[in-house]
């Protein structure tokens, strides 16, 4: 398969698929930005937007009058960082420019781009046998014992999700403290009406995949099982919660923050991402440590360059934070996938990610490729492992899955596991509750 990804300084995907408690008030003042993608040389980042997180003794005066100064307007805030802004900057300053203005400033801890990310697909070859995946990781095997429980929240960190198609609707997340469609925010989480999710890319409830990516992450991981109709996930009975946070093939890191706020103060129990690129956030890695605190785990894509992670890092996979999984693709022959990234230090196992069948947006179905398809191999089997007992910690689920690989030649040397997931050693290495 051809490297498709052109180079490190564009994490585009190109291929048939892919031509591929602060919000309701803002809502109303939120200024407007361009959704417009650049480029630094190292990575991409969404134009005329900053995030600033200032000190905590910095007064709403002194962050009126630094916004004032540089021409900022407040795009929205962030539910779990007070002190953490998105600032839309005028995109003739520069956003370089913007983030130094902010950084030399006393009052003010951190400032970085809004980075954009991006999802890890590649194009495929759908003529592949459907599901092989299943089978290479004994899910069979697995099911015997478990199939998985309506407790399991899985986030799907993604482009939305098809929350009307059949193999997804019977496992779509519903949030129990909202009554929909009343206008109200029931349950007091500063989200108007998010009953089954939220598109923190557009600051609205409706997380809807338009793109297909996200409803492709979501059936492997949980489309419904035993139903009668297309596909099993990992796991046939869960709760997938979709968090849109991009369109097309651009994440945004803003929105990516809000997200993983969102999921681990709602009850996710796992966030799926199968997205990533060059930028280093420390941002993104706090909240990704804050949904770590609350015993919840983060399955990352290791990346779509071919490269090793451990010399030439990829956020959010390499992040050193110990709730981090991050998972390499695998093929149907148990060959590491040519456009997956590895990291004897940095990349944690394998998945099947080669030509995976999967639901997609409008009811379809797809086959697609990439460490965007291995990533939720194991977020699923994440769910599955927590469904059988529910009283582990969030530590001893992620040694359980590294411990269970089957040890495969590709991947020795190039994962800290050195195998591929097993989602029945998985299943038999877990203690009953
Ligand atoms: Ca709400």
């Amino acid at each position: 398969m051809p490297h498709l990804l052109p180079s490190n300084r564009r994490l585009v995907v190109q291929g048939n698929f892919f031509a591929v408690v602060f919000f309701s008030l803002w809502l109303l003042c939120a200024a407007v930005t361009n959704g417009q993608v650049s480029t630094n040389g190292e990575y991409d980042y969404f134009l005329g937007e900053v995030l600033v997180k200032f000190k905590s003794d910095a007064s709403e005066a002194k962050i009126s009058q630094l916004n004032g100064t540089i021409g900022g307007e407040i795009i929205d805030r962030f539910s779990g960082d007070p002190n953490l802004y998105h600032i839309k900057v005028p995109e003739t300053l520069g956003v370089g420019t913007a983030v130094s203005f902010y950084t030399n400033e006393d009052s003010v801890a951190l400032a970085e781009p809004n980075i954009a990310y991006s999802t890890q697909v590649v194009p495929n070859d759908p003529s592949f046998s459907r599901q092989y995946a299943l089978q290479k990781i004994q899910a069979p095997g697995a099911w015997d014992t478990v199939v998985g429980d309506y407790g399991a929240v899985l986030a799907d960190t993604d482009t939305g999700m098809d929350y009307n198609h059949a193999d997804l609707a019977p496992n779509l997340w519903t949030n129990t403290g909202e009554i929909c469609g009343n206008g109200i925010d029931d349950d007091g989480n500063g989200l108007v009406d998010d009953c089954f999710g939220w598109d923190f890319f557009n600051n609205n409830n409706n997380p809807m995949d338009t793109v297909g990516h996200g409803s492709h992450t979501a059936g492997i991981m949980g489309a419904a099982g035993n139903n009668g109709i297309g596909i099993a996930g990992v796991v046939w009975n869960a709760q997938v919660m979709p968090l849109k946070i991009g369109s097309g093939t651009s994440i945004s890191n803003a929105a990516a923050i809000k997200a993983i706020d969102y999921a681990w103060s709602m009850g996710a129990w796992a966030i799926n991402a199968s997205w990533g690129g060059r930028g280093f956030s420390q941002l993104l890695k706090d909240a990704i440590d804050r949904a770590g605190s609350a015993g919840v785990l983060f399955i990352a894509a290791a990346g779509n360059n071919g490269t090793n992670n451990d010399t030439t890092p990829f956020y959010p996979a390499n992040y050193n934070s110990p709730n981090v999984i991050s998972v390499a693709s695998t093929t149907s022959t148990d060959a590491r996938a040519s456009s997956s990234n590895y990291g004897a230090r940095t990349v944690h196992l394998g998945a099947p990610g080669a030509a995976v069948f999967s639901t997609y947006r409008s009811g379809g179905y797809a086959t697609m490729s990439g460490t965007s398809m291995a990533a939720p191999h194991v977020t699923g089997a994440v769910g599955l492992i927590w469904s059988y007992n529910p009283f582990l910690p969030s530590d001893t689920i992620k040694s359980i899955i590294l411990n269970s690989v089957d040890s495969i030649p590709s991947l020795q040397g190039r994962t800290v596991s050195g195998g591929r997931l097993n989602l029945k050693k998985a299943i038999q290495n877990t203690p009953a509750p």
